[in-house]
């Protein structure tokens, strides 16, 4: 399983390239879907083909749930080795004006945890919801086959009732049937009237990667503005493809306010209550959280004129 998962030198080298050269999109779009899409769906497909057998043997689930773990082992580790890959050639990329080694480390070490529990995270509960599934299954089976014994039916019969149940599955569950048919095996958590749906996982670990990667983006120019004394970065959309996702009412609450024509979010909490707007952080902890998941925005540092004018304010206001 997961043959070729392994990212080639020379794509190793061509992403390098593209990402230099500023293509950064284009190495993104490239590596999804060659080195992470393909494999996702292959996985799917396992996955499918697990339930299907269930579904057709009415026997053991044990082989099936033995599969669909060492599956599920499978995916996340090559998710996390090729991600760690290219998150990397990014970072040295987004952190090369930092001076610091251990400063670049640790952007590198966040982004990785943070995406590694993340898929930790996602591939449990996809695995639990398929186990869980089949658990389903193959308890109705058991509780049917009582039924037709209890009701005095022998050998052929129980099997030609079990035969004629099977054929029924369908209407009785219809959640499995969709499962398997459109391959949609992770499960939402519940929204306010307890109802969850399940969903497929290639678009939910794309938007993963994407959002990991552009968290080193954030992270790395934060701290560039940090350390040469920044007092404001810029919030503005970076990710411009086209998606579903509603923008979040944070997301448009800062982007709504214009200071210098720009819409800012401050690095101290002194220049935030001097313009009347939100730091970095209060963006990214206040519920509804800036820069999260599906979050397409992002902070990028402003010039140096509108710093020193944002100084002078400050001075001013002190004197
Ligand atoms: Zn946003």
């Amino acid at each position: 399983m997961f043959e070729q998962s392994k990212v080639t030198t020379e794509d190793q080298a061509r992403y390098a390239g593209l990402i230099k050269s500023g293509n950064i999109e284009q190495a993104l779009d490239e590596f999804i879907s060659k080195y992470i899409n393909p494999f996702v769906d292959e996985y799917s497909g396992k996955l499918a083909e697990f339930m299907q057998f269930v579904k057709d043997q009415e026997k053991s689930d044990t082989a099936a749930i033995i599969g669909i773990a060492a599956a599920t082992i499978g995916i996340s580790t090559l998710l996390k080795n090729n991600f760690a890959l290219i998150t990397t050639l990014y970072t040295k990329y987004l952190t090369k004006d930092i001076k610091s080694d251990e400063v670049k480390q640790r952007i590198l070490d966040t982004a990785l945890n943070r995406f590694n529990e993340q898929i930790d995270g996602t591939m449990n509960r996809t695995s639990q919801n398929v186990i869980n599934a089949i658990r389903e299954l193959q308890t109705a089976f058991i509780t049917e086959e009582a039924r037709l014994r209890a009701s005095g039916l022998k050998g052929q019969d129980v099997q030609k009732g079990i035969e004629s149940f099977k054929s029924q599955l369908k209407n009785k569950f219809p959640n499995i049937e969709e499962m398997i048919k459109n391959k949609s095996f992770l499960k939402s958590t519940a929204d306010i009237n307890g109802v969850s749906r399940n969903y497929r996982l290639e678009p939910y670990i794309e938007q993963s990667i994407r959002t990991s990667i552009l968290d080193v983006d954030r992270i790395s120019s934060e701290v560039n503005a940090t350390i040469d004394g920044d007092l404001v970065m810029e919030y503005y959309k970076k990710d411009n493809r086209t998606v579903k996702t509603k923008e979040r009412q944070i997301c448009k609450s800062i982007l709504a306010h214009k200071e210098f024509g720009l819409s800012l979010l401050a690095l101290t909490e002194e220049v935030a209550n001097l313009l009347g707007i939100m730091t970095v952080n209060q963006a990214r902890n206040t519920s509804d959280y800036a820069m999260s998941y599906n979050c397409r925005h992002a902070v990028r540092r402003v010039s140096k004129s509108i710093n020193d004018k944002i100084r002078g304010m400050l001075e001013s206001q002190a004197a």
